[in-house]
């Protein structure tokens, strides 16, 4: 299996290396300040993880959805801001160019995205269109007297790495009167394009050093070879394309905080004395742990076995929505659990370390990307077909 191949093998040994030396050592700092230091933002740089599931032809790796989805589960053992920061150069603000772009945005943007030069995000969700997302608000009007240039104006909300970002993937309607998605272009906006701008880090729960933003759309100026693939009226089908895949990835991205949090609890058990012995050796915490361990086991064959049948070709539309809501709920019941395990250490990050942190860092997979409900929602659509 590509799985077993020697390179990705020494691939996730060097990811394990980074989140165990410099990752995690610096977890702390990072929620204090806010922000990844730009020094270790260099050698997440210098040792690709910003190309991996870009083409090789265009710098990146190239790896495989299986082994993309490997890589995930490591990175992702370290506080989510880290696998954040290259998330959307390696995930939804590349994809969409990689699936759709002509040959000449692939050249252009690509090797760019891979390095890590610039920081991509992907802009589709606004005040009013959320799990609607075809409900968007955002216009681009062709100009009477050049109709290959466009005026984008509108407002995107919740965008990550919009604070950060160098290239928006902003999706608008091209059409007005067409309000169903075929009225949906995707444009490629740089951040010195005059009129673009992101507004100020929302305050969120959690996910400390990971900036989210709106981002304001007045009057940019963009023209038809900033649209992806070329084509008007595709631009919703590229996102979709981007998040089908980007859910084998989140589902992914959702095992790792899970096997840190069982991880951090097998240790602490051991650790803590209550009535004269380790808890670890009371049944009813060893059931949370192998609960904890049943269903990450679980989500990992879920998703391995997704990846490889995207690999394979097939159509893995209902599989990844089973993949991202199962993979994304158990993080959020083996987090419970844990603080749970932890007791009062679980919910004071001074006592218990970095339990309250992640309990408060997973509540988000359960919401991005597509809430449960709309998983559910999808899934439950795709079987009564
Ligand atoms: C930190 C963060 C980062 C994000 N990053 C990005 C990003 O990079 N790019 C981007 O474009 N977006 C991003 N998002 C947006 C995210 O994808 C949306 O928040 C998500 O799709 C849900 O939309 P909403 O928040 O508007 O909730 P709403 O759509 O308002 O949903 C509210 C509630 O209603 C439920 N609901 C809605 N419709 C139905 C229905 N038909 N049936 C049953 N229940 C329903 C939902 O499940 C939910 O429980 C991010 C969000 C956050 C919070």
């Amino acid at each position: 299996m590509i799985s077993n191949s020697e390179g990705n093998e020494k691939r996730l040994s060097e990811i394990r290396s980074f989140v165990r030396d410099v990752a995690i050592p610096a977890e702390v700092e990072v929620v204090e300040k806010n922000c990844i230091p730009e020094s270790i933002v260099d050698v997440m740089r210098k040792s690709g993880f910003f190309g991996w599931s870009i083409p090789k032809e265009y710098g990146g790796a190239g790896l495989s959805t299986e082994e993309l989805a490997l890589a995930n589960i490591e990175i992702s053992q370290a506080a989510t801001a880290f696998r954040a920061r290259a998330g959307t150069n390696t995930g939804i603000g590349s994809e969409g160019i990689v699936q759709d772009g002509t040959k000449a945005q692939k050249e252009k943007w690509l090797p760019r995205l891979a390095s890590g030069e610039i920081t991509a995000c992907l802009a589709l969700s606004e005040p009013d269109a959320g799990s609607d997302a075809t409900a968007l608000k955002t216009t681009a009007i062709k100009l009477d007297k050049s109709p290959e240039q466009f005026l984008i104006n509108g407002t995107k909300r919740y965008i990550t790495n919009a604070p950060i970002a160098d290239l928006f993937t902003v999706f608008a309607r091209t059409n007005p009167s067409d309000l169903s998605h075929k009225g949906i272009s995707a444009f490629l906006i740089t951040k010195d394009v005059p009129g673009i701008s992101a507004g100020p880090e929302h305050k969120k729960m959690g996910q400390s050093g990971s900036p989210v933003s709106e981002v304001f759309l007045k009057d940019v100026l963009a023209s038809r070879d900033d649209v992806i693939g070329g084509e008007l009226g595709v631009g919703f089908g590229t996102a979709m394309k981007a998040l089908n895949k980007q859910r084998i990835n989140l589902a992914a991205l959702c095992i790792g905080p899970a096997i840190r949090l069982l991880d951090e609890a097998l240790v602490h058990v051991k650790k803590r004395q209550q009535f004269g012995k380790p808890i670890a050796e009371f049944q009813l915490v060893q059931a949370m742990l192998a609960e904890c361990k049943v269903e990450i086991e679980a989500a990992k064959s879920l998703v391995l076995e997704t990846a490889r049948a995207r690999d394979r070709g097939e159509d893995i539309t209902t599989q990844a929505s089973i993949c991202k809501y199962y993979a994304s709920e158990m993080c959020g019941r083996v987090a419970d659990r844990v603080v749970q395990i932890f007791g009062g250490a679980g919910y004071c990050a001074d006592i218990g370390g970095p339990i309250e942190m992640l309990y408060r860092d997973v509540r988000l997979f359960r919401l991005y990307e597509g809430t449960s409900q709309i998983h559910l929602l999808n899934i439950a659509k795709r079987i009564l077909k």
